[in-house]
């Protein structure tokens, strides 16, 4: 495929909804894949919407992912500029030639009869569009009252007959154009709508293929209207499906969580929540799961896009996320897991002591925000639950005799190392006859509450003498 050029072309609402997140990432794979390039274009001229600080928090959030674009506001480019309020007078430009042409016209209808009109055809089961109340007044009565009344600016949508979609996705998917409304272009504050300035500005920068969510299928017959009102060569389609809670409803944000920055603060890792939402709506022509940036570009393809609504499953996004974090290098683990240490002040002062407390949690930890309830047990006077399982290992009269034997060998030492440690458990065993699970159970559920999770040895070595005896008298007084 030659030339090929994608946009990002996001309305930034102040956070970025992980169908965002995959609507950039699929234009990106899409990009790189074929040696094209991706664009960030602001679609930021709905001013009732305008949040502050919501494009630098975008920005952060793609820096984050991984996302780089070739275009955009920060990269810059011949296209540019790449806000769209920036861009008015290549609206009113191009709204002009519309108007010139009878193509479009201004419509001076007040908010009240729009409503009435709404109304009566509500009442009389009719589909709900504008009436065409202005398509024909004539070009001098328009000016005049262009001078002294408020207006929007609308398409003249040619009827009657079809727009037919050429979806890459979905196939072809036909419109009726007597269902389509005469679109508003211009709003009456002189602002684009969305439909407007996004036809031109994906023809002005060369859009090879428009890649965005279904939602936006019912407007594409407007705009391809709009395109060929200008005579202008139409981009190609993708049209990706939605994505949806377990219940199949549209993921929304009462659900639960839903952006990038609530993952961000939770301890997922981007290339974790990038593997995992590539699969939400595409997977590979053989069963794997876990990709690296190269790979998906390597393998992502639109014909490997499903139709279907893609169902987000949040646990199976933690599991994939221990994955990773099992994943990263020593050093890279313990460099991020002491980030989160040190934010929830649990930073013991020691490197030593910090590395192996994070040691001893990793194979337990799905995000690193679980550390906080995995360290407790480092950090605790005593143990403050056992699990059920740790009780009834406890309660065997077999662990009673461990545990007295314990304190008896424990005594013997001013401290306690790992070295230490097996030599007593040695003596423990000779002593009381109790050997292999049993033995070692009881130990480990005293130790730590449970009989899983972190690994004994590494509780040992951070624990220390005092602590360790204190948790082996209090299982006993249990
Ligand atoms: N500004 C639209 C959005 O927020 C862009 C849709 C499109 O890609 O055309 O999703």
């Amino acid at each position: 495929m030659q030339n090929v050029r994608v946009r990002f072309a996001p309305s930034p609402t102040g956070y970025v909804h992980v169908g965002s997140l995959r609507t950039a990432l699929y234009n990106f794979l899409f990009a790189r894949h074929h040696k094209g390039k991706i664009i960030l274009r602001i679609e930021d001229t709905d001013q009732s919407r305008y949040v502050e600080g919501a494009v630098d928090n975008l920005l952060d959030s793609m820096k984050w992912c991984g996302l780089e674009f070739d275009e955009g506001p920060q990269q810059g480019g011949e296209f540019g500029p790449y806000y769209q309020s920036q861009r008015l007078d290549i609206y009113n430009k191009e709204i002009n030639k519309l108007i010139e042409a009878d193509k479009a016209y201004p419509c001076f209808c007040s908010q009240e009869r729009l409503d009435k009109i709404r109304e009566e055809q509500a009442n009389a089961n009719l589909p709900i569009k504008y009436d065409g109340h202005f398509r024909n007044i004539s070009p001098d009565e328009s000016l005049k009252r262009m001078k002294s009344e408020a207006y929007v600016i609308r398409l003249k949508i040619p009827a009657p007959g079809e727009t037919k979609v050429h979806d890459i996705i979905r196939g072809e998917v036909v419109f009726q154009n007597n269902l389509l409304d005469d679109q508003v272009l211009i709003k009456s504050d002189g602002f684009p709508t969305y439909h407007f300035a996004n036809v031109v500005d994906d023809h002005y920068m060369q859009i090879s293929h428009v890649i965005r969510g279904e939602e936006w299928l019912p407007s594409t017959p407007k705009h391809i209207l709009l395109y060929e009102a200008f005579s202008w060569k139409l981009p190609e389609f993708a049209h990706l499906p939605l994505l949806l809670n377990a219940d199949r409803s549209k993921l929304s944000k009462r659900q639960g969580d839903v952006a990038v920055e609530d993952y961000r603060r939770k301890g997922i890792l981007p290339e974790a929540l990038v593997n995992f939402v590539a699969l939400l709506g595409w997977h590979p022509d053989d069963d794997q799961e876990v990709f690296s940036y190269n790979g998906l570009i390597e393998k992502f393809t639109l014909e490997r896009v499903n139709k279907a609504g893609a169902i987000f499953d949040m646990d199976k996004l933690y599991w994939f996320n221990g994955g990773y974090i099992r994943n990263l290098s020593q050093e890279d683990y313990l460099k991020k897991g002491l980030k989160w240490l040190v934010n929830e002040s649990l930073d013991t002062g020691s490197d030593e002591k910090n590395n192996n407390i994070l040691a001893a949690v990793r194979n337990s930890l799905n995000t690193f925000s679980d550390i906080k309830e995995k360290v407790q047990l480092f950090y605790a006077d005593k143990i403050e639950e056992y699990s059920e399982e740790a009780s009834s290992w406890i309660r065997l009269d077999d662990s009673k005799s461990v545990f007295k034997a314990m304190i008896i060998e424990i005594d013997k030492y001013s401290e306690l190392s790992l070295e230490e440690f097996k030599a007593i458990m040695k003596d423990v065993q000779k002593n009381t006859g109790v050997k292999g699970k049993e033995l070692w159970m009881p130990v480990r559920a005293a130790i730590t509450g449970t009989t899983e999770g972190p690994e004994l040895p590494t509780v040992i070595s951070v624990l220390g003498k005092e602590k360790i005896r204190q948790f082996v008298l209090q299982a006993i007084e249990r």
